[in-house]
């Protein structure tokens, strides 16, 4: 499940920021997915990750980005989601052919609230 380390990155990235502004807790935390992650799995990990922390009561909102692949063999376009991949491999259901795809804009913080209550 790749979506657990890319969530546990994510939390430990919204700790260090609590810390520095001195903040109690967060309220909301804004995301944004690509269309290669499952948002079930995310909110799960973020659910179990944030329990005992300042992050634990925060409301999760996830925004779609619908991620397009062009297979380099044939020129065949769609958008992905976590069907198509394998890992980070994808087979394209028109020729075959296997490709890696680059997951860097997986998911992307938009928006944090927090609160000094
Ligand atoms: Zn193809």
């Amino acid at each position: 499940m790749h979506e657990y380390s890319v969530v546990q990155q994510l939390i430990e990235k919204l700790l260090d920021e609590i810390k520095k502004r001195g903040a109690a807790r967060v309220k909301e935390v804004r995301l944004r997915r690509g269309s290669t992650f499952a948002e079930g799995p995310i909110q799960q990990a973020f659910e179990i990750m944030s329990e005992n922390t300042p992050l634990q009561d925060a409301q999760l909102i996830i925004e779609e980005l619908a991620i397009e692949h062009r297979c380099r063999n044939c020129g065949f376009k769609q958008t992905l989601t976590p069907d198509d991949l394998i890992g980070h491999l994808y087979i394209c259901p028109e020729c075959g052919d296997s490709q890696e795809i680059d997951e860097a804009h997986g998911l992307q913080l938009l928006d944090v609230v927090f609160s000094e209550t």
